[in-house]
C-alpha cells in the first residue's frame, strides 16, 4: 500500500504533467473536471499532512501559477507578477471567501464587490511604455511568460498606441485573449477539412492561436482581447476603486466587458451569478464563471496576495459543462456521400439544459485517438457550448474497464451490405454501394431537391421515401420522368397535390448554375463554393472538363476542395448522370 507521502509525490507529478500538456502544449489529456478533482485531492492531502511534505517554492502545483513556458517561444519577465485566481465551486466556497476578506481586512462595514465575467481564454499582459505597446506576454509561470508580441499585434482590439490622458509611463494591462464561439467552430471545421490540429475547446484554440510561430496564422484566427485590470510600474495609483481603474482602461482605448456590476451583499452576488449562468448561452464567447473582486483599492492592498492568487478576488465557477457518463453502444450511420460515421449511444445526460444521448465519433482514427471501448465511462462536453463531443475515457483506479468491449468497425455497409472501403489515411470509411445503398440514395435525393438545390416544394424526405418505396425513383433524373398516374396511387396523395408536385417539378427544370452545382453534392462544396464555381466558369460543360490548374486560380478553393471537384467529374458515372440530367433541365442565368 502506498504511504501518504508517496501519494502526494505521485499526485504532484501527475498534475505537473497534465498542467504541462494544458498550458504549454494546449493539448489537455484529461478534462478540467478531472484536473480540478486531482488538484482538490492534493490540496486536501497537503492540508492534512502539513508537516509531511511542505509545498515549498515550486515543488507543488498547489503553490505555483500555470506551468513552464513553451521551449520554442522566447520569454520575458513580468514587471509585476501575474497571478491566477482562487476558486469557488459552490455557494459555501464563495461565502468562505467573503468571511475571509472581512476577517483579514478587519473591516466591519459592508465591502463593495465588483462582479465581472470570467472569460474562458488565456491571460495576457500588455506592457505599454510611454503609451506604446512594447511587449505582449502570456502568464507563463506568473513571473516569466512567453513573448507573443508580434502575434498580439494582429489582434484588432489591442491598440499599438494608447489614447487619452494620464497614461502611466510604464503600464501593464492585464486581460483575456479569447476566441468567439462562431470562430472556434469555423476554425475547427476548417482544420478538420484540411487535416490540421483540432482543438478541444475555445480556450485551447485561443491559446494555440496566440502562441503560433507564424503571426499570419494568429492573424487569421480572429482573436479578441478584453482587459480586466492593470498595474502601474514604479508609479502611484490614484484610482480608489477597481471600477474606476476599468473605466480608465476603456478611456485609453482598450475594450473592457460591459457586463460588470457592483454588489453589496452575497445575495446580490448570487443573483448576478444566476443571471449570468442563464445568459451565458446567448453570449458569443465562452465564460466559465464570474470573478468577484473587492472594489476598494485600499482594501485590496490590505488583503494582498498569496503565492498563487490575490486574496481580494475569487473565480466563482459554473458547474462544469463536462459530464461523465457510460458508453452503451456504437452504431454506424451511412451519410449522403457514403461516409460511415460511428455514433456513440450514451447513457443520457444533460449539459447546459440539453439532453445528450448520441454523439458522433467522426471516424476510426477518432476512436483510436480516444482509446474508446463499449462500456467505458467517458467525459462529454459541448464544443463551443454547442456540439456534444466525447473528450476522453475515464481511467481512474476506481473505475474498472475489465468489462469494456472493443469497438469493431463493420466490413460491410450496415444498410446495403456493400463492401466498406477506406479512401484516406484520415480514417474515413465509405460504403461502396453508391445509389444502390438506400441510405445514400435517400440522402442524396433529399440534398438534390432541397431548398438550396432544385428547391421542389412538396418533395421533402417523406415524399422521396414514398417514391423510393414504390421503385419510382432511384436517381434524381427519375423525378423528371414521373407521371400523374404513378403519383395518384401513392398513400395520402390526391389528384390536386399530384398535379401541384408535377407543376413544381416542371418549374424546377429551369435552374441556376450555382444551384445545380450545389445539388450535385460534391464533397465539401456548399452554397458559397457552388456560387464561386458558377461565377468563374459560367458553363456546366466547362466545369465538367475542369483541370486542377484552373481551380487553383480561384481564391476560396483550397487543394482538398479542388481535388474533390476533379475526382467527382473524373468519375464516368457522374459525367453520364449529368449528361442525362441536362436532357431534362435548362440552366438559366
Ligand atoms: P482559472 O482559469 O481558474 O482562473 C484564472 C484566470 O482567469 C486568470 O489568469 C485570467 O486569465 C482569467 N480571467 C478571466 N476573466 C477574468 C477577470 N474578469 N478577472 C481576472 N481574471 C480573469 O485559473 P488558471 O490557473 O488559468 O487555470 C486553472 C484551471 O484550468 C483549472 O481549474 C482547470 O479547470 C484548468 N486546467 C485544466 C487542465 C486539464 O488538463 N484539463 C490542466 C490545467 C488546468
Amino acid at each position: 500500500m502506498k504511504s501518504t507521502k508517496d501519494k502526494i509525490i505521485l499526485l504532484r507529478k501527475k498534475i505537473f504533467y497534465y498542467a504541462y500538456l494544458y498550458y504549454t502544449l494546449d493539448a489537455p489529456l484529461i478534462s478540467d473536471y478531472e484536473y480540478d478533482e486531482l488538484m482538490k485531492q492534493l490540496q486536501e492531502l497537503e492540508q492534512k499532512n502539513k508537516n509531511l511534505l511542505i509545498p515549498i517554492a515550486n515543488s507543488s502545483p498547489t503553490n505555483i501559477v500555470g506551468s513552464i513556458n513553451h521551449p520554442e517561444l522566447k520569454t520575458v519577465t513580468h514587471l509585476t507578477s501575474m497571478l491566477s485566481l482562487d476558486n469557488a465551486f459552490n455557494r459555501e466556497d464563495y461565502l468562505k471567501f467573503e468571511k475571509k476578506i472581512y476577517k483579514l481586512s478587519g473591516i466591519i462595514n459592508s465591502i463593495e464587490l465588483c462582479c465581472e465575467l470570467k472569460i474562458d481564454g488565456l491571460a495576457l499582459s500588455l506592457l505599454y511604455k510611454q503609451g506604446k505597446l512594447k511587449y505582449a506576454i502570456t502568464r507563463g509561470d506568473g513571473k516569466v511568460g512567453e513573448n507573443v508580441t508580434v502575434n498580439a499585434m494582429t489582434i484588432k482590439s489591442i491598440p499599438l498606441i494608447l489614447n487619452g490622458e494620464n497614461i502611466p509611463p510604464v503600464l501593464e494591462i492585464r486581460g483575456e485573449v479569447f476566441m468567439k464561439k462562431y470562430d472556434f467552430i469555423k476554425m475547427n471545421t476548417y482544420a478538420k477539412n484540411y487535416k490540421d490540429k483540432l482543438f478541444s475547446n475555445s480556450r485551447n484554440a485561443a491559446a494555440g492561436s496566440l502562441r503560433q510561430k507564424d503571426s499570419t496564422i494568429s492573424a487569421q484566427r480572429n482573436l479578441m482581447f478584453c482587459a480586466y485590470g492593470y498595474n502601474i510600474v514604479n508609479g502611484i495609483e490614484d484610482s480608489t476603486t477597481h471600477l474606476e481603474k476599468l473605466n480608465k482602461i476603456k478611456n485609453w482605448g482598450i475594450p473592457i466587458s460591459n457586463h460588470t456590476v457592483l454588489c453589496n451583499s452575497s445575495q446580490e452576488v448570487f443573483s448576478y451569478f444566476n443571471k449570468i449562468k442563464h445568459h451565458r448561452i446567448l453570449l458569443d464567447f465562452n465564460i466559465d464563471g464570474i470573478v468577484v473582486k473587492v472594489n476598494s483599492i485600499k482594501i485590496q492592498n490590505l488583503l494582498g496576495n498569496s503565492s498563487r492568487y490575490p486574496r481580494w478576488a475569487i473565480a466563482f465557477k459554473f458547474k462544469s459543462i463536462e459530464k461523465v457518463t457510460k458508453l452503451l453502444n456504437v452504431d454506424f450511420q451511412v451519410g449522403r456521400t457514403g461516409v460511415i460515421t460511428p455514433i456513440a449511444r450514451l447513457k443520457p445526460i444533460e449539459i447546459s439544459g440539453v439532453k445528450i444521448s448520441n454523439v458522433s465519433l467522426y471516424n476510426k482514427n477518432e476512436i483510436k485517438k480516444i482509446g474508446l471501448c463499449i462500456g467505458d465511462y467517458v467525459t462529454v462536453s459541448r464544443v463551443g457550448d454547442v456540439i456534444p463531443k466525447i473528450i476522453n475515457v475515464i481511467s481512474s483506479s476506481h473505475i474498472s474497464r475489465s468489462n469494456s468491449k472493443k469497438i469493431i468497425f463493420p466490413k460491410d455497409c450496415p444498410i446495403c451490405h456493400s463492401l466498406i472501403i477506406q479512401k484516406s489515411k484520415l480514417g474515413n470509411s465509405y460504403c461502396s454501394g453508391g445509389f444502390k445503398c438506400l441510405a445514400q440514395c435517400q440522402q442524396s435525393l433529399n440534398h438534390f431537391f432541397s431548398k438550396k438545390g432544385f428547391n421542389i416544394k412538396g418533395l421533402g424526405p417523406k415524399m422521396i421515401n414514398k417514391l423510393i418505396d414504390f421503385d419510382y425513383i432511384s436517381t434524381p433524373v427519375d423525378v423528371f420522368r414521373l407521371k400523374i398516374k404513378q403519383l395518384i396511387i401513392l398513400k395520402d396523395v390526391g389528384l390536386h397535390s399530384a398535379n401541384n408536385l408535377l407543376k413544381e417539378i416542371d418549374r424546377s427544370r429551369h435552374i441556376k448554375l450555382n444551384q445545380l452545382i450545389y445539388a450535385l453534392g460534391i464533397v465539401g462544396i456548399g452554397e458559397v463554393t457552388a456560387k464561386l464555381l458558377s461565377m468563374y466558369f459560367n458553363d456546366i460543360h466547362r466545369i465538367m472538363e475542369v483541370q486542377l490548374w484552373d481551380l487553383k486560380k480561384i481564391s476560396g478553393i483550397g487543394p482538398i476542395l479542388a481535388n474533390n471537384i476533379i475526382m467527382f467529374f473524373n468519375d464516368k458515372r457522374n459525367n453520364k448522370f449529368i449528361k442525362c440530367l441536362l436532357n431534362h433541365i435548362h440552366i438559366i442565368n
